[in-house]
């Protein structure tokens, strides 16, 4: 039997890969593997389900994670999945493995952090599984949701000449995650060292205590607006501009000078001599909603403060590009974080 190195393949191209010949024997099925959720018909409503694993060392450092921090931002990302569906998160169910370099004490500041994101949120912990790790440590949470069968919003829904939106501004979980980085080798090289980083507080609590997006879904649907496709962005603008174009067979094309970024964002970019553009396009873990609508929705959603039109979606499913604010076309390309590229962060 050969031996492939999981490295050659790349998170989606092994997902695809081992799904391949999944089968599907419930009726209630309606959505199986390739959305931020799973969709089941369960007669009212449809009931959404997503898992997303959290490994120290890959996902985060526990130099500089605080743990209810981490346990704050293990229930967070599960619920911007549901919200992305255009759902209403329900329930959640928490796996955990533990070494036993970790004490109770820190298992129970973990635990705080779920179950404030539970309060925020309106969720219920209602289950899981507690074990023991050779090394290390292992968050993995189930999240289930619901939404209206007329309201679900797939990443496949979007129609030549929508308009492309997002949510809030990207790129700032990345730039939050360079300084904290920075400041991990400063402190290496020198412990006394105290660092003032009380100047990126913004960018470093949304690395470190993300929110999802519930306000966004709860705002479109006061404006009575249905996206067309939605997804939530945690692996950067272009990898998720890719998912909706690939799922829907459509291209897209997005403006740079559109894309929505924070000064402080802008300003950690320059600090590292990156482009800012960059850090949204690839940096990842911002979960911003990205959405499609109707033109016709153009009036409703224009002067939301919090959301941006970046874009429009197009006929041909081999176009999606980016116009660069100097007026260039660049195709774009998926660069997220890919845990089997060792692109992450350690
Ligand atoms: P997201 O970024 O929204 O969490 P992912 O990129 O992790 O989504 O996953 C894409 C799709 O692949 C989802 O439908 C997810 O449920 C599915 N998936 C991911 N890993 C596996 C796996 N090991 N087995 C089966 N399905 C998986
Ligand atoms: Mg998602």
């Amino acid at each position: 039997m050969s031996k492939t190195p999981v490295t050659s393949l790349g998170e989606f191209g092994l997902i695809d890969l081992l799904t391949a010949n999944v089968k599907q024997y419930d009726n209630g099925t309606i959505k199986g593997i390739g959305d931020d959720t799973a969709a089941i018909d369960t007669g009212d409503n449809i009931t959404l389900l997503t898992k997303d694993l959290l490994v120290e060392g890959v996902h985060f450092n526990i130099m500089y994670t605080p743990l209810r921090h981490l346990g704050y931002k293990s229930i967070v990302v599960n619920l911007s999945d549901i919200y992305a569906m255009n759902g209403t998160p329900t329930q959640v169910i928490v796996g955990i493995a533990v070494s036993s370099r970790y004490t109770v004490e820190a298992l129970e500041e973990i635990y705080e952090g779920m179950k404030l994101a539970c309060d925020k949120y309106k969720v219920d912990l209602v289950g899981g599984d507690t074990t023991s790790s050779a090394s290390g440590l292992f968050i993995s949470v189930t999240a289930l949701g619901k939404v209206g069968k007329g309201k679900i919003t797939y990443r496949s829904g979007a129609q030549s000449n929508d308009l492309i939106c997002v949510s809030g501004n990207l790129g700032a979980a990345y730039a939050g995650l360079l300084i904290l980085e920075r400041e991990k080798e400063v402190f290496k090289a020198n412990p006394q060292a105290q660092p003032d980083i009380s100047q990126f507080s913004y960018v470093l609590e949304r690395q470190l205590k993300p929110e999802a997006r519930q306000d966004v879904v709860e705002l479109l649907q006061q404006k009575g607006i249905v996206p067309t496709a939605m997804i939530d962005i945690s692996d950067g603008l272009a990898s998720e501009v890719l998912h909706i174009s690939k799922a829907s067979g459509k291209g897209a094309v997005i403006y740079e000078e559109k894309i929505p970024v924070d000064m402080q964002t802008a300003t950690v970019a320059h600090d590292f001599k990156i482009d800012p553009t960059t850090f949204a396009l690839n940096g990842g873990e911002d979960y911003e909603l990205l959405f499609c609508v109707s033109q016709q929705d153009y009036e409703k959603i224009k002067d939301v403060e919090s959301i941006s039109i970046i874009g429009h979606v197009t006929d041909n499913p081999a176009q999606t590009d980016l116009i660069s604010t100097s007026g260039n076309v660049i195709p774009l390309r998926a660069q997220g974080w890919d845990s089997f590229r060792g692109e992450n962060r350690e």
